[in-house]
């Protein structure tokens, strides 16, 4: 069928409407994220689905879990413009055989929440191999990421590159890929893509010139399509610092030309993008929401 009129301004409104939003808060019952992602005009979101701090998680509740599909399916989000990160203390590349197995554990009981939840995208760090060196710490890592990737549902997990700060695995494009190319089935893992790690582990993205050299390295190694979210942060930092500290869009060392050009890149590709900004007396969410969708 020919496209007609009103299809082919369905597909314009479908492209200009990028997919953009923060990490939301669960306090309050995890619900409260979609309405919390709502209040801050959020076309994407990100979670924790527990506390991040802890090793325990609390199981989802039945009720909780209606409440949340719910409320996202009334609202404009689109589910697949959804992701959870992991809580912070597992480590998928730690020598210590207990801790390990804890993070496995936990890696497996969160991609197991996110299906409940139907959320289809779980962003992991790969961890520090604790000076026992990057090829044990990789090994581990493999091994670790390819049992959760064996539990029976549609939920994703996400690599996210890293800062590169000692010890960590994964914070340039060559090693990503190789972790990446072990992992199998392929389906069932992609990659996130942080502008502030990739900044302070050496990845030039102040101007156009630089996002594009960078973007094309990312799709030799990586692949693009493998892409699935795109976490915005600019840098405390400055180049090749390794320093993992975000700050707020166009005020940090990446600047608004370079992050312009990669918020760009992301919605060409249509990939949903994530703002992990600190909330300060300078800025709130809010703000630097509203400042990044001015960038496209
Ligand atoms: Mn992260
Ligand atoms: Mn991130
Ligand atoms: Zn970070």
């Amino acid at each position: 069928m020919l496209f007609g009129n009103a299809d082919l301004n369905y597909v314009w409104a479908n492209l200009s409407q990028m997919q953009i939003g923060c990490h939301v808060s669960i306090s309050g019952g995890i619900d409260k994220s979609v309405d919390n992602a709502i209040e801050r005009e959020c076309s994407a979101f990100q979670i924790f689905t527990r506390n991040p701090r802890g090793w325990h998680a609390k199981e989802l509740a039945k009720q909780d879990i209606t409440n949340f599909q719910e409320k996202l399916k009334n609202s404009k989000i689109d589910k697949f413009a959804t992701c959870a990160h992991m809580p912070y203390l597992p480590n998928l590349s730690t020598p210590k055989e207990d801790g390990f197995e804890k993070s496995v554990n936990t890696l497996i009981s969160e991609v197991e929440r996110c299906a409940e939840l139907g959320i289809p995208y779980l962003v992991t760090h790969l961890g520090s191999h604790l000076g026992t060196g990057e090829e044990q710490g990789i090994k581990r890592l493999v091994k670790g990421l390819t049992k959760a990737g064996q539990t029976k549902n549609d939920v994703m997990i996400l690599l996210e590159n890293t800062a590169g700060q000692k010890n960590s695995v994964g914070a340039d494009f060559e090693q990503l890929a190789e972790i990446y190319n072990q992992l199998k089935p392929s389906k069932k893992f992609g990659i996130c893509f942080d502008t502030c790690h990739a900044f302070v582990s050496g990845y030039d993205l102040r101007t156009e010139k630089g996002v594009d050299d960078t973007f094309s390295k990312f799709n030799d190694t990586v692949g693009i399509e493998n892409l699935k979210i795109l976490h915005l942060n600019d840098a405390k930092g400055e180049l090749g610092c390794n320093l993992d500290r975000h700050y707020h869009i166009g005020l940090g060392n990446i600047g608004k030309k370079g992050l312009g050009a990669v918020v760009k890149t992301a919605n060409k590709k249509k990939i949903p993008i994530i703002l992990e900004t600190p909330i300060d007396s300078t800025r709130d969410d809010f703000e630097n929401i509203r400042i990044a969708k001015g960038l496209a």
